[in-house]
């Protein structure tokens, strides 16, 4: 158990990677990954009493909070089965807490009620939280303002976690449609394993200034995606983390052969 300046629980900060919508209705080895830390989560010596929901999917000229009471669903996909749109998940939002998130980031984030909760967080939730009974902000990404941009969100965040509030980024550290192949169902191409593996590493060595600017990616840095939305969630975490916390790599691997799924959590205690 993480303790708190205050003696209470620290939350712990969780990075995860979302690939296909149908994970969350598919029996594979990534929607199994989730139910391993779903059972994490169930033990957590204090439930989370609010989830901030960094989403890859919610993308914004500048960075945003949704403020209202509802996360309508936002079935930001296309062609798949009728099942996944009939999912529903939407738990209540929280107000008071998405305007502290504007407080503790000195207005660098604003009001925007005109995005919902998308698969990047609905789809993992539906595992992590299926009873979808955790109050649950979302908060977008700004590709338009860089990584750093998103690492010093997840500090200004970080402060939440010792107020019961789990910290949760999704998105997908190696994301390229354009490298896609169906030959490989579950697992990445040479090259994008290779660039996942360098960050984990990078992050287990807290070389997180190389995860923020994208170095640690390596030589394939511009093959593991060509927008960054789904990475920064990524920094957001780490600035959400604290260097000494414990560090768990998760569902290591991807789908498609340019999609990793692989995901990190900060202070999930052991
Ligand atoms: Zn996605």
């Amino acid at each position: 158990m993480e303790p708190t300046p205050k003696g209470g629980f620290r939350q712990p900060a969780i990075f995860v990677g979302h690939g296909s919508p149908m994970n969350a209705i598919e029996d594979n080895q990534f929607s199994r990954g989730w139910d391993k830390v779903a059972a994490q989560l169930a033990a957590l010596p204090e439930r989370p009493r609010a989830i901030v929901a960094i989403s890859g999917h919610w993308v914004t000229e500048g960075l945003a909070t949704r403020t209202a009471a509802d996360n309508p669903v936002v079935n930001d996909m296309y062609g798949f089965p009728r099942p996944l749109y009939e999912l529903d998940y939407s738990p209540a939002g929280d107000p008071t807490l998405a305007r502290r998130i504007i407080e503790l980031t000195g207005g660098a984030v604003v009001t925007d009620n005109g995005w919902g909760i998308d698969h990047g967080v609905w789809a993992p939730l539906t595992h992590l939280f299926p009873q979808a009974d955790v109050p649950t902000v979302m908060v977008s990404v700004a590709p338009s303002l860089g990584a750093q941009a998103h690492f010093e969100l997840g500090r200004a965040l970080r402060a939440l976690r010792d107020e019961g509030v789990l910290v949760l980024g999704s998105g997908n550290v190696v994301h390229t449609f354009a490298y896609a192949t169906a030959s490989l169902p579950e697992g990445l191409l040479p090259w994008a394993k290779e660039a996942d593996g360098n960050v984990r590493d990078a992050i287990f060595d807290h070389r997180w200034e190389s995860v923020v600017d994208g170095s640690a990616l390596g030589a394939n840095r511009t093959k593991a995606f060509q927008t960054t939305e789904h990475y920064l969630p990524l920094p957001a975490i780490l600035g959400a983390a604290h260097e000494d916390e414990a560090i768990d790599v998760w569902n290591e691997g991807g789908q498609l052969g340019s999609f990793s799924m692989t995901s990190y959590s900060l202070g999930m205690p052991r």
